[in-house]
C-alpha cells in the first residue's frame, strides 16, 4: 500500500501553524492518511456551493428572520468564503419577504458581489411572478428555484398524479422562461422519488429550458450509498438525453445525521452545486451545515478559497437567527479546541515547547485551529495533571511557584467541573501572586 503524499491543499497548507511539520520532515512521515487511500482525488466535475441559510434555513420553527442589515452583512461574509449562489428568500410569501429579495439583489449589484441571488417558489405562478418582478425591479439577475413534491409518498397524500406533477411543472418553466428568468427544477424528495416517475419529470422539465435539476433529500432520508446512486442515475439520463450541459444540484437535509456526508458523496458522484445552511440550520434537525461542508472541503483539498471569514460567518448566523452555537459545535463551538485532559494537554504542551505549532495543533485535534483562526486552549480540571496547570499560569505571566502550582491542582482535583479562570485566580490570590489587570468577582486587581 503505498503511502499518502502530502499536498499543499491538504491539513498544513496554509495559515497560523501551517506550514508542515518542522525539521524538514514530511507531513506523511507522520501523519498516515487513510483518508487518502480509497478517495477520488478531486471530484468528477467543478463545483460550487449554494447557501440556503436565507430561505430554508429561516424554515426553522426556532430561527428569527433576521433584520435586512443581518442578512446584508451575512451576504458579504457568503460572498467573501467563495459560495457562488446564493438562496434571498421566497418573495411570494408576503411583502416583508418581496422587499427583502429586492435589496438584496440591489446590495448584491451595488457591491459587485461575486454571488449569483436566486429565490424559491412553488410550481405556482402566483410564486413565479413576484421573482419575475423583483428581478425587474432590482435589475438583478434571479435564478428560479422552483419546487414541487415528487416521492409518491407525497403523490399519496396530496392526490397527485405524475400526470398532474408534470403538467403544473411546464406550465411553470415555460411562464418563467418567458419571464426571462433561469430556472433550476427542484423535485422535493427526490431520494423517495420512482425512476420512472424521475424520467417523465425531468426530461419534461429539461424539454422546457430548466438549466439545473436538484436532487432533494428533503426529509433526511438519504445515506452517501443512495444519495451516490441518485446522483449517478440523473447523471445517465442526462447523458441519454444529449443534456450533460444541464447542471445537478445536491440540496439534503441532516435528520439521520448524515447530511455532510451525503453532500460529499453526492458531489463524488457528479453533483455540481451543494446546498446548505451555516450552522446547519433549517426545519426540523436542520440542513446540511455550509461551514462543516466547508471544513471539510478544505481538509480534503477540495477547496482552495480563503475561509478566514469561516468562524465569522457561524457566529453571524448564530445572532441573526438567534440560534446559539452548541459548545461542542465542530470548529465554531467553544470547546471545540479546549481540553482539559491532563495526557492530551501535555502532548500538545510538549509540541509546543519544541517550538512547533503546526504539531501543536494537530497531535490531538483533527482540525488545525490555527487554519480557521482558532487556537488550543489548555484547562484545568479535575482530570489535569501539573502541566496543565504549568501551561495555564504561564500563558498569563504568572509565576509557577511549586506550592502555587500543588494548590490549584488540588482545588481541581476536588471539582466535578472545568474550573473556571475566576476560579483559578482566586488560588492565585491567595498566594499574593495575582497579575495586574487581572479580574476577580468583577473587580479588576490592580496588583
Ligand atoms: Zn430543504
Amino acid at each position: 500500500m503505498k503511502r499518502s503524499r502530502p499536498t499543499k491543499a491538504r491539513n498544513g497548507g496554509r495559515g497560523g501553524g501551517g506550514r508542515g511539520p518542522a525539521r524538514g520532515m514530511a507531513e506523511s512521515e507522520i501523519i498516515f492518511d487513510w483518508n487518502r487511500e480509497q478517495a477520488p482525488p478531486r471530484p468528477p466535475l467543478p463545483f460550487d456551493l449554494h447557501d440556503e441559510t436565507l430561505r430554508d434555513g429561516l424554515q426553522s420553527p426556532s430561527v428569527t428572520d433576521p433584520a435586512l442589515g443581518d442578512k446584508l452583512e451575512l451576504l458579504e461574509l457568503m460572498d467573501a468564503l467563495g459560495i457562488r449562489s446564493v438562496n434571498v428568500g421566497l418573495p411570494g410569501a408576503g411583502k416583508r419577504a418581496f422587499d427583502d429579495t429586492v435589496a438584496l439583489c440591489r446590495h448584491v449589484q451595488k457591491r459587485k458581489l461575486g454571488v449569483v441571488p436566486s429565490a424559491a417558489g412553488r410550481t405556482v405562478l402566483a410564486d413565479i411572478k413576484p421573482i419575475a418582478e423583483a428581478q425587474q425591479r432590482s435589475g438583478q439577475k434571479l435564478v428560479l428555484y422552483t419546487f414541487i413534491g415528487s416521492s409518491p409518498i407525497r403523490q399519496f397524500a396530496e392526490d397527485w398524479d405524475v400526470d398532474f406533477i408534470v403538467r403544473t411543472s411546464v406550465e411553470a418553466i415555460d411562464f418563467a422562461v418567458k419571464e426571462g428568468l433561469e430556472v433550476a427544477y427542484v423535485t422535493e424528495d427526490t431520494v423517495r422519488s420512482s425512476p420512472a416517475t424521475l424520467d417523465r419529470l425531468l426530461r419534461a422539465a429539461v424539454e422546457h429550458g430548466a438549466s439545473r435539476l436538484v436532487l432533494c433529500d428533503t426529509v433526511g432520508h438519504a445515506t452517501p450509498d443512495g444519495a451516490r446512486a441518485l446522483v449517478r442515475w440523473v447523471r445517465g439520463l442526462l447523458a441519454g438525453l444529449g443534456a450533460s450541459h444541464v447542471k445537478l444540484d445536491w440540496h439534503g437535509h441532516n435528520d439521520r445525521g448524515l447530511a455532510v456526508p451525503n453532500a460529499l458523496a453526492a458531489l463524488e458522484a457528479g453533483a455540481q452545486r451543494l446546498h446548505a445552511c451555516g450552522l446547519g440550520v433549517g426545519e426540523r434537525v436542520g440542513n446540511t451545515s455550509m461551514d462543516q461542508l466547508l471544513l471539510n472541503l478544505r481538509l480534503m483539498g477540495w477547496y482552495d478559497h480563503d475561509l478566514g471569514k469561516l468562524v465569522p460567518y457561524v457566529q453571524k448566523v448564530s445572532q441573526a437567527c438567534r440560534i446559539p452555537i452548541p459548545v461542542n459545535y465542530p470548529l465554531s463551538g467553544s470547546d471545540a479546541f479546549r481540553t482539559a485532559t491532563g495526557v492530551h494537554a501535555a502532548a500538545i504542551i510538549k509540541a509546543q515547547k519544541r517550538g512547533d505549532a503546526w504539531l501543536a495543533d494537530r497531535i490531538y485535534s483533527g482540525v488545525p485551529a490555527g487554519e480557521f483562526g482558532k487556537r488550543q486552549e489548555i484547562e484545568i480540571g479535575h482530570m489535569s495533571g501539573m502541566s496543565n496547570v504549568r501551561y495555564w499560569l504561564g500563558q498569563r505571566g504568572i509565576p509557577c511557584e511549586d506550592a502555587l502550582c500543588q494548590d490549584i491542582l488540588q482545588r481541581a482535583k476536588t471539582c466535578a467541573w472545568t474550573l473556571k479562570d475566576e476560579e483559578v485566580l482566586e488560588v492565585v490570590a491567595a498566594h499574593g501572586l495575582l497579575p495586574r489587570g487581572a479580574v476577580l468577582k468583577g473587580k479588576r486587581i490592580l496588583g
